[in-house]
């Protein structure tokens, strides 16, 4: 599942599975025998109660929920520390069974328990994936298949408008002043530009204004990407999925996140291990990643930027340096870094954010945006909205909105 590396040399490697994964545990921490014992237990019972409201397609009354499955409500209002808090004493079990905090961007004392616990239990009962020929065979894949049944896809058409007319959505502008007239528009442009920039300031109600507003911006990225001329045997790169913390400190960890400083938390990912095409024979890929608050980076100044990157890039290798890949120096062939600017570029998303708004206790996926937009026939969609940020749930997300806009369509709301 993953490996994880601490400042004091602590090396440990966690296993996929259930049973594994609880195992694992429990041989680490024997002393905490039955309180992970519980958390698992527990992680199934919100699992049931998943599994429940999607065989409901979303319809069930909250007293049903509360009578049957009252762990969803429960862990949706606390944070992950104190969930674990319920669970476990020893410190060092706590950060190690919250190591995958940065998918969620937010570290256990500010992120809101039930998101982290769906993320592990999704991992544990059903694995994780990695798209044959990289995440753009996905999207291509999307592209096909949405063609297949008469999509068109449109490529580099940044939409500048939506048009309005009488109180509803009326059609799309171009930048390049190209209008599309439609009934509906499924936005998956951050909502916040969809509704500021994109339609007419009046149209937007205050509520809707005040529900993009108030959740804060959640991080952006920092990647190195390292082609290695040696195998990843010869490297010593032994997990696919390797964390490497320079504290046990998350809170800690995540300042470091505000500064243009060494990450103390970041992940190298070796996906030679899952996908041997990905680079020739004898060659490694590693992805070097940490998060970053887009703001940060907006205050760079251009003659700075560069320095500033490479500083940091060349900061990350010596992390890696001084903890998996001794001799990493030796074997680089080509390095290229992203950093929160380069994130902004391709996604446009405010900050470069690539979890979209974060999810703390006030923006679970209970109480997030949802899809309907902010005006008739406009619906919302992507990392924003509904379950967050990351691949799975803004697919699930996007179904939701389709959902949504099929059934206005079919009862003629316009
Ligand atoms: C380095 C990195 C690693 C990650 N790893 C993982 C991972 O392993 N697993 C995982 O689940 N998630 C991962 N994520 C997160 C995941 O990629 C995002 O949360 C997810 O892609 C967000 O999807 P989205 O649909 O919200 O929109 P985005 O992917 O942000 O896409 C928004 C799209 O809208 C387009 N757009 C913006 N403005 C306009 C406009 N005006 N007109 C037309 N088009 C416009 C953009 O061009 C873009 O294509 C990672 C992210 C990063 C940066």
């Amino acid at each position: 599942f993953y490996r994880s590396i601490y400042p004091d040399g602590y090396d440990v490697t966690i296993p996929f599975g259930l049973e594994e994964y609880k195992e694992k545990f429990v041989e680490l921490f024997p002393h905490e025998k039955k309180g992970i014992e519980e958390f698992m237990e527990m992680c199934q019972a919100v699992l049931a109660g998943i599994e429940y409201i999607a065989s409901r397609g979303g319809k069930f009354s909250p007293q049903e929920i509360l009578k049957e499955h009252p762990w969803l409500p429960r862990i949706s209002g606390i944070t992950l520390s104190d969930l674990f808090d319920k669970f476990f004493k020893d410190k060092k079990l706590i950060a190690l069974i919250s190591q995958l905090w940065g998918y969620v961007g937010l570290p256990p004392d500010q992120m809101n328990a039930y998101v982290y616990v769906a993320m592990i239990i999704f991992y544990l009962k059903w694995g994780a994936a990695f798209p044959e020929g990289r995440s753009h065979s996905f999207s291509h894949a999307m592209v096909q298949a949405f063609k297949e049944l008469g999509g068109d896809v449109r490529y580099n058409a940044l939409v500048n408008r939506i048009l309005v007319e009488n109180e509803r959505v009326a059609g799309v502008e171009l930048i390049n002043g190209d209008v599309y007239q439609c009934k509906a528009v499924i936005s998956n442009v951050n909502p916040i530009c969809t509704a500021m920039k994109m339609l007419p300031q009046d149209k937007v109600p205050e509520e809707y204004l005040r529900k993009i507003y108030a959740p804060e911006i959640g991080p952006s990225g920092f990647s190195v990407y390292i082609g290695l001329n040696a195998s990843y045997e010869e490297l010593g790169l032994s997990a696919h999925e390797t964390f490497i913390n320079t504290t046990y400190d998350m809170n800690e960890a995540f300042e470091t996140f505000r500064k243009l400083e060494p990450p103390k938390y970041m992940v190298a990912a070796c996906y030679n291990h899952i996908y041997e095409d990905i680079s020739p024979p004898g060659t490694t890929q590693l992805v070097l990643t940490t998060l970053q608050m887009g703001k940060l980076w907006q205050n760079i100044s251009a003659d700075q930027y560069f320095k500033v990157k490479d500083r940091i890039a060349d900061e990350m290798v010596s992390i890696v340096e001084k903890t998996i890949c001794p001799n990493i120096r030796d074997y680089i062939e080509v390095a290229e870094a992203a950093t929160p600017l380069t994130y902004y570029r391709y996604s446009k998303n405010i900050e470069g954010a690539i979890y979209g708004t974060t999810q703390d206790v006030t923006n679970g996926p209970m109480l997030r945006l949802k899809s309907r937009g902010a005006i008739p026939g406009l619906y919302q969609v992507g990392a924003w909205t509904n379950f967050g940020g990351g691949f799975s749930t803004t697919i699930v997300g996007g179904r939701i909105a389709a959902g949504m806009y099929l059934k206005d369509k079919k009862e003629d709301r316009w």
